[in-house]
């Protein structure tokens, strides 16, 4: 099961060469997101390891924790932790470039594979002590999520869990937040 996601993932991840600046690989995922199925499937795998079964952050078993609030990253990272954050019973929270969010926000700034970025989150966005999943679509140098875990820790929530569709293992991108809970579909 976990042998046939992984080759449909593979076949539905389509390298751009060049994209969007010279000597940037582009992993496009659209063609996974338009498959029924595989969307599905990925989804799925993505909740999995998170679905609610009592068991908190920091219990003794290593089962899945509760998860309050599921965090998407713009713009595609929205696409894939909606819904995650349905499958869970979770609250959806969305992490965006600057000047998207209309409410008094929280902001970070950092250096991305192809150039800088700032991300906001609404400063109400999570309740102190909220159990919070981060969901993206590439993991690559790591900035993004590294600067999402950030802002919601400036709001004295927890990150219980990051969840990944596509990790790019060259840029070590892991290495920034090693002491997360790090779950990725596919490492290429
Ligand atoms: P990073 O902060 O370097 O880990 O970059 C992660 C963010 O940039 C993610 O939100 C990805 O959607 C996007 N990204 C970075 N590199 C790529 C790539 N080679 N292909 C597709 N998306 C990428």
């Amino acid at each position: 099961r976990q042998a046939e996601l992984t080759e449909l993932l593979k076949e539905r991840i389509r390298d751009i060469p060049d994209y969007p600046k010279p000597g940037i690989l582009f992993k496009d995922i659209t063609p996974l997101l338009a498959d029924q199925a595989t969307f599905g499937m990925a989804v799925s795998a993505l909740a999995a390891r998170y679905q609610a079964s009592g068991a908190r952050a920091g219990d003794a078993d290593q089962g899945a924790v509760t998860v309050d609030k599921v965090v998407g990253i713009e713009a595609r990272g929205f696409i894939l932790a909606a819904p995650v954050a349905y499958r869970l019973g979770a609250g959806f929270v969305p992490v965006r470039k600057k000047g998207k969010l209309p409410y008094h926000t929280h902001e970070t700034t950092y250096d991305l594979e192809y150039g800088t970025a700032t991300l906001e989150v609404h400063q109400d966005a999570f309740t102190p002590g909220d159990r919070v999943l981060i969901v993206d679509d590439v993991l690559a140098t790591g900035g993004t999520v590294r600067a999402t875990i950030d802002l919601v820790e400036r709001a004295e929530a927890q990150v219980v869990g990051i969840a990944i569709l596509l990790e790019l293992a060259f840029l070590q991108g892991r290495d920034r937040f090693s002491g997360h809970d790090l779950h990725v579909l596919l490492t290429v």
